[in-house]
């Protein structure tokens, strides 16, 4: 079982924080604008730079978390197809289990289904000596004789 390496994780974590700083400072903005009562947007200044930059935080953050996710190729960063199949080989492991337990469901399904169909088998008694055969034999395979 592929696991995620730790640097992977240590980078999502990274861009988790960044997205946390990153929404703090767009926040702050709207709350300083109140305080102020001037429009971040129109006057500009230093709230209106805490906007942006806060905006950046968090575009980079979500880049950074989707990277520590699924590895520079798995993200589309690195074009290396073998790379990403090998960064993503966590999660492709992970949806080949859900698959297994789908076609282990199917085969339980089937298994119902068949042994429903072995008792609907007909059997035809045989008029000479009684035995019991398959529908479609047309000689008793006890006696011989033609059913
Ligand atoms: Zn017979």
């Amino acid at each position: 079982m592929a696991k995620i390496s730790k640097e992977r994780k240590t980078t999502y974590y990274i861009g988790i924080g960044m997205m946390g700083i990153g929404f703090i400072l767009f926040i702050s903005v709207f709350f300083s604008a109140a305080r102020f009562m001037n429009d971040p947007f129109v006057g500009g200044g230093p709230s209106f730079s805490n906007a942006v930059i806060g905006m950046v935080f968090m575009i980079a953050g979500s880049v950074v978390m989707n990277i520590g996710a699924k590895g520079t190729a798995g993200s589309g960063l690195l074009l290396d197809p073998d790379k990403a199949r090998e960064d993503l080989k966590p999660f492709s492991e992970a949806k080949g289990g859900m698959i297994n337990d789908v076609i282990s469901n199917i085969d339980a399904i089937d298994q119902i289904t068949n042994s429903k169909e072995a008792k609907e088998v007909i059997k035809v008694r045989c008029r000479s000596c009684g035995s019991l055969n398959d529908e479609d034999a047309r000689f008793c395979k006890t006696c011989g004789k033609e059913l």
